[in-house]
Parts: structure tokens; sequence; C-alpha cells
């Protein structure tokens, strides 16, 4: 990124910025789109927020994100709101006018556009929102300026509910939303809904828990969609798989309320296929699953059981997996289906695992990168480690043994210089990070891992 006299700066108010993807999200963006932006946390006190409002404005900052504690308080320093902003007391994006920056809610905004982006459609629905912090008062704004039927708000404290189905209702004219008590989930009417789960529940490291246990509830779901995105599969999703809904998290939200705000800032429209390529992103650095690939020989199994040790994930090897899955052995697999069939199953495995595995540490096939597909998959599957060996230490390493199906035959050390010459690149190409493992202990790899992730 070329920063020069005509750069313009974005930013994100909060407390703490710390975590933020946004700065990720946007300047993809500008990088992508080739327009001149640069977005830049900015750590904002509260007692200094109206000052930095200000001083943001006068330095001529084209754009904002506003993030906890600010998103109400925030209000009263803006020109304008627009009429989401205005109704759900809340704004996350603060955009430059020639009077002052007008607040919107791209949150909701963005909820919806994921909402769409599955073909879901609110128009005439029911609906049930469980939680009712900032996140579902946007939603319930969302549900109601969109057509939906009737909404229900389950909340632990009721008060909160009926705060914003009166507040709701009053703004629509209209008595279409009722508050609960989430304990009275079984109180519901008996029919299908559109199910948000916009509590905190469930919020990683407490990825098992779910507000409602009873499976019961789950067979009202017909769509299940969980704002949290970390775990990037949470209970609430899996409770809903099991009754038989589609559920989806919350990262395409994410992703659509900075894809909106930046759309905003710089009045362009952004196609799907660039948002697609900014999900991708995200996918990656929110799945926290470590990949270990490289040549057989290079260790995989063994650093990746000591990563899964101190990490506490779970270990997977996708070989033993595919042999625990055919009751056979990958030689057994190969002579008797051929390796065209192995790859196909790897292929398969792959894409099972990255459905909704978190938390694991992968040792995969040493052929497994090398298909197109696979490299896909693994480009959002998590960070993708190459143990990178020479030749002379593979054979070194895998002398007498003869479990390999691709080193039998004659001249197998001629064999494995061909494979990795052909292989390099490839093992190269899905890596975000290639690890030296020559003459290497698998607890110094270990050690080098975590230390360089
Ligand atoms: P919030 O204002 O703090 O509200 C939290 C809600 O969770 C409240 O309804 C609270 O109930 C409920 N809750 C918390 N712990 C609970 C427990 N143990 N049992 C039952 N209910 C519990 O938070 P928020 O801003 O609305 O955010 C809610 C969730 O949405 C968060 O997980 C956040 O990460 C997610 N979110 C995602 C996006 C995105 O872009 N994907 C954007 C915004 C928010 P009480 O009222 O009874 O305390």
């Amino acid at each position: 990124m070329m920063i020069d006299g005509k750069t313009r700066t974005l930013g994100l108010l909060g407390d703490p910025v710390g975590h933020t993807m946004s700065p990720l999200i946007h300047n993809t963006l500008s990088e992508k789109l080739g327009l001149n932006n640069v977005y830049v946390p900015f750590h904002t006190k509260a007692e200094n927020l109206e000052a930095a409002v200000k001083g943001a404005y006068a330095l001529n900052i084209l754009g904002l994100n506003v993030t906890v504690p600010h998103k109400n308080e925030v209000m009263q320093y803006l020109s304008e709101l627009d009429e989401g902003g205005q109704a759900i007391g809340a704004v996350n994006t603060l955009v430059r006018t020639e009077n002052g920056y007008k607040g919107y809610n791209t949150d909701m905004m963005g909820l919806l556009r994921e909402v769409r982006s599955y073909g879901v459609e609110l128009d005439g629905q029911d609906v049930i929102i469980l939680g009712a912090g900032g996140a579902a008062k946007a939603v319930a704004y969302m549900c109601m300026s969109n057509g939906a039927g009737h909404v229900y708000i389950l909340n632990r404290t009721v008060a909160k509910a009926q705060a914003i189905a009166d507040h709701m209702n009053d703004f629509f004219g209209n008595q279409s939303i009722t508050a609960m008590s989430i304990q009275d989930y079984h109180k519901l009417p008996e029919k299908k809904y559109i199910v948000f789960q916009s509590t905190s529940k469930g919020l990683y490291p407490h990825s098992d828990e779910v507000v409602i246990e009873d499976p019961a509830f789950y067979k009202l779901v017909s769509v299940g969609i969980d704002l949290i995105y970390k775990p990037f599969s949470t209970g609430f999703m899996s409770l809903c798989r099991y009754a038989g809904a589609k559920s989806y998290n919350g990262l395409k939200m994410l992703l659509y309320q900075g894809i909106i705000a930046y759309e905003l800032w710089n009045d362009i429209t952004i196609d799907e296929e660039t948002a697609d390529e900014i999900y991708r992103k995200l996918l990656k650095k929110t799945r926290d699953n470590i990949i270990l690939t490289g040549f057989m020989g290079s260790g995989k199994t063994t650093v990746g059981k000591l990563l899964s040790e101190r990490y506490g994930y779970t270990f997977i090897d996708t070989d033993q997996y595919i042999e625990e899955k055919c009751g056979c052995t990958i030689a057994e697999l190969f002579s008797k289906k051929g390796e065209a069939y192995f790859r196909q199953l790897e292929t398969d495995i792959l894409k099972e695992l990255n459905a909704s595995l978190t938390h694991a540490v992968l040792s995969t096939g040493g052929g497994l990168p090398l298909r197109e597909e696979n490299a896909a998959e693994l480009a959002t599957l998590g960070t993708v480690i190459y143990l990178q060996i020479t030749p002379e230490e593979v054979i070194s390493r895998l002398s007498g043994d003869n479990t390999r199906p691709l080193l039998s035959g004659d001249d197998p050390e001629q064999k494995v210089r061909d494979l990795l010459t052909y292989r390099t690149p490839l093992y190269e190409r899905v890596a975000d990070l290639t690890i030296p493992a020559t003459g290497q202990s698998p607890e110094y790899i270990a050690e080098e891992i975590i230390s360089r992730m």
C-alpha cells in the first residue's frame, strides 16, 4: 500500500480495538479496488469520544467505524442519523458529509445481506430472537422493516426484551413483537420460525454452551442464524442441524457490515466476487485450526501431536482417518481401488472436516495439497504450515519403511527426489508458514511453529 499526499484515512473508534478484523476487510478492499485509502484502529477512551469525532472531522478523515462501548454515545456528536441508526439507537459507521458525520447501522444491513445471501426472505416469516442486547435490537428492527410476521424476543432478563418490543412496536405502529422469558420457550406457538441467536452465550471459549438446551425447541427452527462467528460452528448451530434445520454463523454479517460501510464511504458498489475474496480472508483469520503439510517423513504426525497437546486441540491424521473410515490400510486401498479413488476420498474428507472443524491440528497426507480442490479447502480451514525437508533426510528417515505405497518399486531414492521436485511448489502454494524441518527434532519444530504463530 502506497501512502501519498492524496491518501484518505478511514478508521475505527473503540475500546478495546486490539482484536478487530476491520483493517483486514478495508485495507484488502482498498488494495483490491485500487482506492487510495488506509484504514487504522484508533483506541478511544469514552472520555475522549467527542474530541475524537470532532478531531477526525477536522483532520478530513473520510469515514469511521464505531465499536463497543461507543455505538450509542457517539450518536450525540453526529450531524445526521439514518433511519436504522435512529430506530436502533446505535450506529457503527460514520460517513463524512458537508456538515459533520452521518451515522448508519451497517450491522443490521450486514445481517440482512447475510440472510439474503442464503436465499432466506423475512417477508411474512415468523421470527424468534434469542437475546435482548444491542445486537438483538438491530435484529428486531431488521425483521420489522423487512416485513417479518410475528417476532418473539426471548431473553434471560425479560424486562430488556420488553423494552425492545415496546420501542419497536411504537416505532412501527403495530404490536408485532412479543417479549418473553427465555425459560418460556415451550409456550411458543407450534410452527416453524427463523431463529436469530443473538446472546453472547456460546462465544469462544465457552463454545458448547447454549441458551436453550432442550432439543424440542430446535424442532421449531426452519433456519437458525447465530450472530457469533467464533467458534465457527456453535452449539446452537449443531442443535439446529441435528433437528434438521439449516444453520449459519455470523461471519458473513461481519463481512457485509464492513462491505456496506466501505460502499457508503466511497460511494461505490462492491460485487459479490470481491465480497467473497474478503470472506475467504476472514474465514482464514477466524479458523484456529493448524494444518501440517509436507512430504512423507517430514514429521507432520509427531509434530502435530505435540502441538495438539500444547494447544489442547483435537489431533487428526487424515491418512489414519481414512483408514478408520474404510476399515483397511492406505496400502490396501491403493492396491485394491487405485490412487485416483484414494485422492477423491481425501478430498471428500477434507470438505467434510472443513464444514465445521475447529480447535484441531490436522496432519495431512503428503499428496493432499496437490489437488486444486484441496488447496481451495485448505485456504479456509486454518493456518497451513509446510514442514520443508530435503530428499536426503526423507530417505534416511524412511529407510526400511515398506508401508508407503509411493515408495515401492525400483529406485525409491530417485522417486523421492522426483516427487519432491514436483511437489515443493505445490506445498509452498498452500503454505501460510514454511518451517525448515531437516535435522531438527519434533520438539524444536513444534516450538518454532508456536513462536512463529
Ligand atoms: P450484549 O448487548 O452484551 O447482550 C448480550 C445478550 O446475551 C443479552 O441478551 C444477555 O442476556 C444474553 N446473555 C449473556 N450471557 C447469557 C447467559 N449466560 N444466559 C442467557 N443469556 C445470556 O451483546 P450484543 O452486542 O447484543 O452481542 C450479542 C452477540 O452478538 C455477541 O456474541 C456478539 O459477538 C454477537 N455480534 C456479532 C456481530 C457480527 O458481526 N457477527 C455483530 C454484533 C454482535 P441478559 O439481558 O439477561 O443479560
